[in-house]
């Protein structure tokens, strides 16, 4: 027991995770401020304790309901996506899920909306933040297809759930000149598109080809 604790420590280390940073470095992750959070966010209190070994792994792991916390690189290559274009104030997100890409965009940005339709995981997410301490955080368990209309218009849209086509209340509640970074296809061809709302309309850019769990319809 005593040596599996202290192989669990051992894994979560400052060691292992900047190798993780450095991962992602490698892969083309060029925002500092993105990496220098991501160092410093303890992505295992996002996963189960069994899975906390694993935490610092650049790969998807379950987190129950069978949902699963996204893979660092793709946290990261979002982010920067939605960045791109400078400091942003408010962004909703759709798919809380563990939190973890939650979290690192509360410390990016001044505030995030986050929706998500499983009560229970929208739960333990509120718990993780709280021992985070972050506080420029909002949560509402709804179906994430309907956006988050109180608080619109968005400078910042992100989805972690992948819809077969982008909900037309995301196009709505996005500012002009914001950004919407989604997966969008069906299970094994989604593509990550970025969204940017002009004066005449939406401009649409490929970014990569992902594979999300669906965004499903209606609360969990
Ligand atoms: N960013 C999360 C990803 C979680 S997986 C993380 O890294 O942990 C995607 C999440 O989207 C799941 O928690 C799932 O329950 C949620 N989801 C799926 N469809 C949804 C919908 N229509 N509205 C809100 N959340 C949804």
């Amino acid at each position: 027991m005593n040596e599996l604790r202290h192989q669990g420590i051992g894994m979560t280390s400052q060691r292992t995770r900047d190798r993780l940073i450095e991962r992602l470095r490698d892969k083309g992750i060029k925002n500092i401020a993105l990496l220098d959070i991501m160092r410093s966010t303890p992505r295992h209190i996002f996963v189960d304790e069994a899975m906390a070994s694993r935490a610092y792994e650049d790969t998807a792991l379950p987190i129950g309901l069978g949902q699963t916390i996204s893979q660092p690189y793709i946290v990261a290559r979002m982010t920067e996506a939605l960045l791109e274009a400078g400091p942003l104030e408010k962004v909703m997100e759709i798919g809380t899920g563990s939190g973890y890409q939650t979290a690192i965009l509360s410390r990016l940005v001044k505030r995030v909306y986050s929706v998500e339709r499983i009560e229970a995981l929208q739960q333990q997410a509120r718990l993780r933040f709280q021992e985070l301490g972050l506080r420029n955080i909002r949560l509402k368990h709804s179906d994430g297809n309907w956006g988050w209309k109180d608080y619109a218009p968005y400078d910042g849209i992100i989805v972690t759930a992948a819809p077969s086509q982008v909900p037309k209340p995301l196009f709505d509640q996005l500012k002009v000149g914001g950004r919407l970074v989604i997966p969008v296809g069906e299970k094994g061809e989604q593509q990550l598109l970025v969204v940017t709302r002009t004066e005449e309309g939406f401009d649409s850019k490929h970014l990569d080809l992902v594979s999300f769990v669906p965004l499903l319809g209606g609360r969990g």
